[in-house]
């Protein structure tokens, strides 16, 4: 039996239009119409040729309905012009991602959820409330991915063709899922990373997380959480030339652009100063990109220990994507740039052995 939402889940994701499957399938549009809405089922002939044309593996049509992510809860940082087919399909994405996020929450023991919902306080207010419940003071900010991670933030990478897209961050059943655009530098990657903690802190579930004020506040709890007020004043001159704040920037992990808009919120930098940094800046090639940066993306702990951990029982990724009726192309996009693993095709394998939960709290 076909699961009609599972046919428009699929084609959401590939980003198609109910006609446009249907000259890639050669399935009458109507048809497909009907398939969606649940009037009729496809027979199975159909059913490989719509799978075929939305290359995913016919079994992922028969699997339970999917809830769908509240596109209203949903904080989109994207540029302008993203069309609403590709946050839709990053959107379907989330929910393969949250399926896989299930299985994994079946068998091992994740952190508990720690995300405090503090309403209405101003951004660097939020954002140090959130450090001292974390025990972070005025320390530069660890490796942003372990520590949503270790406070309960189910984290995944978005698609590499959906470029354009930088991150979002949704609730669903009282779990918060954050997806990174993992092809950025991984200074702007530890923004992005504590943008979306912004809106899950300031925002919630409940509150409005879209339009340009929400986007400042989740910028500014950025820029407080991983500059705190004190550490910056501490370290970084008034008046500061672009060497020192490419020298500054790495103590805590910022792009140099995020360091200079930091220090001239902080009136370490006059507007014309704040002006000719960046223009100087940009000319280095500090706008689009980050020289002389981070060594290496921050990657998930969680993936990472999970999928060792199912290795270590000769589970391979390639099992687990089929039990989801995934490809495991489809899986490994989910994860693309999180995880140091290669994931090598292989054949199925018995996954009754990962019944027992592992313990992979960081
Ligand atoms: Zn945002």
């Amino acid at each position: 039996m076909v699961t009609p939402s599972r046919i428009a889940l699929a084609r959401r994701r590939r980003g198609l239009t109910l006609a446009e499957l249907s000259a890639r399938s050669g399935v009458s549009l109507q048809s497909l119409s009907n398939y969606e809405t649940g009037r009729t089922s496809p027979r199975p002939v159909t059913v490989d040729k719509i799978a075929s044309a939305l290359v995913f593996p016919a079994a992922f049509f028969e699997g339970p309905a999917l809830d769908d992510l509240p596109s209203e809860g949903i904080s989109w940082r994207a540029r302008s012009k993203t069309s609403a087919r590709v946050l839709d399909a990053a959107r379907a994405a989330g929910v393969l991602g949250a399926m896989l996020y299930d299985w994994i929450d079946e068998r091992f023991q994740l952190p508990a959820v720690d995300i405090p919902s503090l309403g209405k306080p101003d951004p660097e207010t939020a954002a140090g409330m959130v450090r001292t419940r974390w025990g972070l003071g005025d320390a530069p900010a660890p490796n942003m991915v372990h520590l949503l991670e270790a406070h309960g933030v189910r984290v995944f990478s978005l698609d590499p063709d959906h470029a354009e897209v930088d991150a979002f961050a949704v609730w669903r059943d009282g779990v918060p899922f954050v997806f990174l655009n993992t092809l950025k530098s991984a200074e702007r990657g530890r923004f992005d990373a504590a943008h979306e903690l912004g809106h899950l802190v300031m925002h919630g579930s409940e509150h409005a997380c879209s339009g340009p004020e929400a986007e400042r506040q989740a910028n500014d709890f950025a820029s407080a959480f991983l500059m705190p007020r004190a550490s910056v004043l501490g370290h970084m001159p008034s008046g500061a030339h672009v060497d020192q704040i490419i020298r500054g920037k790495r103590i805590w992990n910022v792009s140099a652009m995020a360091l200079t808009y930091r220090m001239h919120d902080l009136g370490l930098l006059t507007d014309w100063q704040y002006r000719s940094t960046c223009a100087e800046l940009s000319r280095l090639g500090y706008r689009s990109d980050e020289p002389e940066g981070m060594a290496q993306r921050e990657t998930s702990q969680v993936l990472t220990k999970v999928f060792t951990a199912l290795r270590t029982k000769h589970i391979r990724p390639s099992s687990v994507a089929a039990e989801l009726g995934l490809s495991t192309e489809e899986m490994n996009r989910l994860m693309f740039g999180l995880t140091f693993t290669t994931f090598p095709g292989g054949n199925r394998q018995d996954t009754a052995s990962t019944q027992r939960k592992l313990s992979v709290v960081p």
